[in-house]
C-alpha cells in the first residue's frame, strides 16, 4: 500500500468519523446528507464555487476550531498557541511560495475581507480609488454604495469597450483606465473582476499606476487557481498587494488571503488584526494549507489548464446553441451569455430558475450595459471550476450546452424539464465529486429527488 493510499484511507476515516459524529443533530445531519446528495447529483456551474480536496474539508473539520489565537504567530494574546503557531507558519510559506510572493497574511475570513484590509492598510476615509464599475464585471467591495468600501471611500469606475464584430470588445478599457487615473488622481488603482471572461494582464496597469503615483491592488478572487497553475499572468510583483479568496478557482476552503511586498507587510498584517478582525480561524487556515500545498503539484496545473479548455469548450457549444457569448468568449474559467440573441424576453433570473428546476445550477448575471436591474438582468454566467475537479472534459461541455438550450428553449413544458433533470442526474453519477462516500449520504433519505 502506498502512503497516499495510507493518507486516503485515514482522510476518510477522519470524514467518516466526523459524519457520524453528527448523527446525534438528525435536523442537521439530515441535511449534510441532502447537501451533499445535491451537490452530486446536479450541476454545479456556479463560477465562484468548486469541490474541495477531503484532506481540505478535513482540515476545516478539525480541533483548530477550538483554538483563540488573536495576534500572530509568535506574538499572540493568549497561552497554548505552539502548535497553531506552526499551522500558520507553514500557511505563510506556503502561500508565498506558491505564488513567489514576500509575504501573506491568511487571517482574512473572506475575500471581501481581504479587500477591506488592503484599502485600510493604504487609504485614508475619503480618499479616491479607482476599480472596475459593478454592472460590469466589478466586485461589491469595489466601491458599491451598499458596501462599506463604497461609504468609506470615493470611487471612481472604470468599465469595458463597447461590443464589436466578431468578439471584438467587452474588454476592460484601458483608455479609460488611463484617463481617470490622470484626471482623478486616485490614490489607489484597483484591478480584478467578478464576472470577466479575459485574462487581466497587471502590467497596463502598473505602468499607469506609476505615471499617477497611485498605488495598484490586484484583486485575484477568481482567478487565484488560474495563476496559481500558471496559466494566467502573475501579478505578484507587479501589484502592490494582491487579494484573493481560497475558495473559487484555488479549490480551498472558504476565506481570504493577502499578498504584498515586505514594505506593505506591517500595515497589511495590522489593517487584518486588530483593524479589521478578532481571533483567526485557525482551523481554516490548516485548511488554506493544505489547499496551497495542493495548488503547487503538478497535477494542479493540470487542473488549471483543464479549467480554461472546458470553459472554451463550453462556449463554444453555447455559442452554437445560439447564444451570444460577452466578449466573444473565453480565456478563463467563466463564460458570460447574454440571453437577449437567444429569447428577447428571457430574462436571466427566469433562466437561473429553468435551469435550476432541471437540476443546472448557475447564476444570473448583469451584462455590459445591461437594461434590466441586477436582481432580473439579461445574462447567466457559468463557471468549470466545480465541473473540472470532478472530472468532467470537453464532451461533457457540449453536452451541457445542449442541456442548458434544451431547458430554455421550451420554458413552460414541464414533461420536458424532468427529462432533462434525470439526464443531469445521470451525467452527474459518473462524475461524483467524493467518490467514496456514496455509502455516507441519504441512507435514511426516503426520496432521492
Ligand atoms: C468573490 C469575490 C470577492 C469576495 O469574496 P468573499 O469571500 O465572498 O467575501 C472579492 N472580490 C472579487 C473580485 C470576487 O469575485
Amino acid at each position: 500500500m502506498s502512503s497516499r493510499d495510507v493518507r486516503a484511507i485515514s482522510e476518510r476515516d477522519l470524514l467518516s468519523e466526523a459524519i457520524d459524529a453528527l448523527s446525534g443533530d438528525p435536523e442537521i445531519s439530515e441535511m449534510t446528507a441532502a447537501e451533499l446528495d445535491r451537490q452530486s447529483t446536479t450541476l454545479q456551474l456556479i463560477a465562484s464555487e468548486n469541490f474541495t480536496s477531503e484532506a481540505v474539508l478535513a482540515a476545516s473539520g478539525s480541533v483548530f476550531t477550538n483554538k483563540y489565537a488573536e495576534g500572530y504567530p509568535g506574538r499572540r494574546y493568549y497561552g497554548g498557541n505552539r502548535i497553531v503557531d506552526q499551522v500558520e507558519d507553514l500557511a505563510r510559506e506556503r502561500a508565498r511560495s506558491l505564488f513567489g510572493a514576500d509575504h501573506a497574511n491568511v487571517q482574512p475570513h473572506a475575500g471581501a475581507s481581504a479587500n477591506l484590509a488592503a484599502y485600510m492598510a493604504v487609504l485614508e476615509p475619503g480618499d479616491t480609488v479607482l476599480a472596475m464599475r459593478l454592472d460590469q464585471g466589478g466586485h461589491l467591495t469595489h466601491g458599491s454604495p451598499v458596501s462599506i468600501t463604497g461609504k468609506t471611500y470615493r470611487f471612481v469606475a472604470y468599465g469595458v469597450t463597447a461590443a464589436g464584430p466578431d468578439g471584438s470588445g467587452e474588454r476592460i478599457d484601458m483608455d479609460q483606465v488611463a484617463d481617470l487615473a490622470r484626471t482623478e488622481r486616485p490614490k489607489l488603482i484597483v484591478a480584478g473582476t467578478t464576472a470577466y471572461s479575459r485574462i487581466i494582464d497587471p502590467l497596463p496597469f502598473r505602468q499607469i499606476a506609476d505615471e499617477v503615483g497611485a498605488k495598484f491592488m490586484f484583486d485575484a478572487a477568481h482567478p487565484a487557481g488560474l495563476i496559481a497553475g500558471g496559466v494566467h499572468p502573475s501579478p505578484v510583483g507587479v501589484a502592490d498587494i494582491v487579494t484573493f479568496t481560497t475558495h473559487k478557482t484555488l479549490r480551498g476552503p472558504r476565506g481570504g488571503a493577502v499578498l504584498c511586498g515586505a514594505d506593505l507587510a506591517k500595515s497589511i498584517d495590522s489593517a487584518v488584526f486588530p483593524g479589521l478582525q478578532g481571533g483567526p480561524l485557525e482551523h481554516v487556515i490548516a485548511a488554506k494549507a493544505v489547499a496551497f500545498r495542493e495548488a503547487a503539484q503538478p497535477a494542479f496545473r493540470e487542473y488549471a489548464a483543464g479549467v480554461v479548455e472546458n470553459a472554451k469548450a463550453l462556449a463554444a457549444a453555447l455559442s452554437s446553441a445560439g447564444f451570444r457569448l460577452v466578449s466573444g468568449g473565453t480565456e478563463n474559467h467563466q463564460v458570460l451569455v447574454d440571453l437577449r440573441s437567444f429569447d428577447a424576453d428571457l430574462t436571466g433570473q427566469a433562466a437561473q430558475e429553468l435551469l435550476d428546476a432541471a437540476g443546472i445550477t448557475c447564476n444570473r448575471n448583469q451584462i455590459p450595459g445591461d437594461p434590466r436591474s441586477p436582481f432580473v438582468t439579461s445574462g447567466l454566467r457559468f463557471g468549470t471550476a466545480a465541473a473540472t475537479t470532478a472530472g468532467m472534459g470537453t464532451a461533457e461541455m457540449a453536452e451541457i450546452a445542449r442541456l442548458v438550450g434544451e431547458v430554455l428553449r421550451r420554458p413552460g413544458d414541464d414533461s420536458k424539464r424532468d427529462e432533462i433533470r434525470a439526464e443531469v442526474r445521470d451525467l452527474c453519477s459518473a462524475f461524483p465529486p467524493y467518490p467514496g462516500w456514496s455509502k455516507l449520504r441519504g441512507d435514511h433519505l426516503t426520496s432521492g429527488s
